[in-house]
């Protein structure tokens, strides 16, 4: 079944930078994969499309605590490594990095890098600090690693976005590829968290993407002021996922996430809907040509 039947795993920064180095002396390319473990389709996807492009696949596993707030699920994000181990080598992952946190941050909180721009709409605006910690992971990952290709899913849209603009800001060499969201048959977007939905709120949570769709269809029908498709949108998280709590529903320019009254050019429609156990987010990405 897999491409290649051995997998280096490293837990620590050396060794897999000592391992790094042989294939870039090769002159082969590396490709990077982050996550947080737990895979599903949708990792799995990123890794395919690593595969596809690069000669060396890494990928990380750590469930980084920097990018959790106080009251968040630091302590119960499922995990469970012997199974990603499993997986990744199905996939031909080359190189599996699991590092302690120990090992991602020896001096604790000494330095860290702050986002500006496009964390003050979405889950920025509701999880304060989230991209703060994610920006900083990922320069410590990108330092490491040295990526020529860095794989991203746009199921956390406002992440690539975030990510687009720390490449520029400090000059990453890197290419940022966006892979489309992997989608159960349902519609509900695959994610780690689902496995905390009750029964009941799983049957609800496709309903999620239907309102998404909704929305859209307003936007194909020519509507183009972002209220009124928010709106829609809300009526119908409302109705049809009434055990959800809305974060936000929002209708922004995409990737500068900018609020526009009338909308053209590159927009998403994006939700977050909290579940007793997982807060569940979700987005369109559409391009609207200018009349
Ligand atoms: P996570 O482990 O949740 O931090 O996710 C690691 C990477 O997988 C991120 O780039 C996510 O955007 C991506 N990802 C998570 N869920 C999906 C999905 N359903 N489809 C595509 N990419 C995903």
């Amino acid at each position: 079944m897999g491409e290649n039947n051995s997998m280096q795993i490293f837990k620590h920064i050396t060794e897999l930078q000592q391992s790094l180095a042989q294939y870039r002396v090769q002159g082969k390319t590396i490709g990077y994969v982050p996550t947080m473990g737990f895979l599903h389709e949708g990792h799995l996807t990123l890794i395919k499309e690593a595969k596809k492009t690069v000669d060396i696949v890494v990928l990380s596993i750590y469930v980084n605590p920097t990018q959790f707030g106080p009251n968040e699920d630091f302590d119960s994000y499922p995990r469970h490594i012997e199974r990603d181990q499993e997986l990744a080598l199905e996939q031909g992952v080359d190189v599996l990095f699991h590092p302690s946190t120990d090992e991602m941050y020896p001096t604790e909180s000494m330095m860290s890098v702050i986002v500006n721009e496009r964390v003050d709409q979405l889950c920025g605006k509701s999880r304060t600090g989230h991209f703060d910690g994610v920006a900083t992971i990922l320069v410590k990952f990108f330092n490491i690693i040295s990526p020529d290709y860095v794989f991203f899913g746009m199921k956390d849209a406002q992440q690539v976005a975030v990510v687009d603009g720390l490449i520029k800001t400090f000059h990453y060499p890197i290419k940022l590829i966006p892979v489309q969201t992997v989608r159960e048959v349902d519609g509900l977007a695959k994610s780690s968290r689902n496995v905390k939905l009750t029964l009941e709120e799983r049957a609800q949570a496709p309903n999620i993407y239907k309102a998404l769709q909704n929305g859209l269809v307003l936007i194909k029908n020519g509507e183009q002021n972002a209220n009124v498709i928010e709106q829609k949108m809300i009526k119908d998280i409302h109705e049809n996922v009434p055990l959800g709590e809305i974060d936000y529903v929002q209708v922004l320019s995409y990737p500068d996430l900018k609020e526009k009254r009338t909308l053209s050019g590159k927009v998403i429609l994006a939700t977050a809907v909290k579940m007793q156990q997982a807060r569940l987010i979700d987005n369109i990405v559409v391009d609207i040509p200018n009349k």
